[in-house]
């Protein structure tokens, strides 16, 4: 059976992180999330990390010799996962081709690409308002998805804290970066037939069902 694969293509603050997990949990998609692995890299201050961690601090992107190492890192102990969903990942035309090399060394192609929709002010209100748990991950939103005891994560009881590529300088340089190198990863997509484009300003389990629905017949096969 071949390999499926999407990709969840979104500003920050479009959401990708939290209906990634939606589509996880209701799916056997294996979850690509570069931020994230960066993320736990730098934590742990492995190799990768301490060579990600000052890119990731400025919102700049981190080089894709370091990205393409963790994302093969992943599929290779991903086994016999037979359907992938990248987020964050790729990022840039090149990076896009990296992938398409990535995925055709397993016999596979990217089905289709998820492009979640969302105004700036609302990416900007949604990420200067993230909280996320310093032991298990988890996210939170001071005004839309606060905890039930402030600062302290309701899963696991571990700190909340706001990232340092939150803080709304960080922020707007992010927005910056990913518009001028997404735009011609969009249209990359768009003419190859796979883009479909979902609005995420919306509730984030009516996302979730959008795409599932999408991704309905790659997901079950
Ligand atoms: P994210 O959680 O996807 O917003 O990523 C957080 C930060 O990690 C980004 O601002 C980049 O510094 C870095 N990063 C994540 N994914 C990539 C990627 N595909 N290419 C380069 N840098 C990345």
């Amino acid at each position: 059976m071949s390999i499926k694969t999407i990709i969840l293509l979104g500003a920050p603050g479009a959401g990708k992180g939290t209906i990634a997990e939606g589509i996880r949990s209701a799916s056997r998609f294996l979850h690509v999330s570069t931020g994230d692995m960066l993320r736990e890299a730098v934590k742990c201050g492995t190799p990768v990390g301490r060579q990600a961690e000052a890119f990731m601090k400025r919102g700049e992107l981190v080089p894709d010799a370091v990205i393409l190492g963790i994302v093969e890192e992943r599929l290779d102990k991903g086994g016999a996962d037979d359907a992938y969903m990248f987020d964050g990942f790729p990022r840039t035309m090149d990076q896009a081709r990296l992938l398409d090399e990535i995925l055709g060394g397993r016999k596979a192609v990217v089905n289709k690409v998820f492009l979640l929709d969302a105004p700036r002010a609302l990416l900007i209100a949604r990420l200067t308002g993230r909280r996320v748990c310093r032991k298990c991950g988890q996210s939170y939103h001071v005004i839309n998805i606060p905890p039930k005891v402030a600062g302290a994560c309701d899963l696991c009881g571990g700190e909340l804290y706001q990232r340092a590529d939150d803080s709304e300088a960080t922020i707007l340089n992010r927005l910056d970066v990913y518009t001028k190198q997404t735009e011609t990863l969009i249209a990359f997509y768009e003419k190859k037939g796979v883009l479909v484009r979902v609005d995420s300003a919306r509730p984030r389990q009516e996302t979730v069902a959008e795409i599932l629905r999408g991704a309905g017949a790659l997901a079950a096969s």
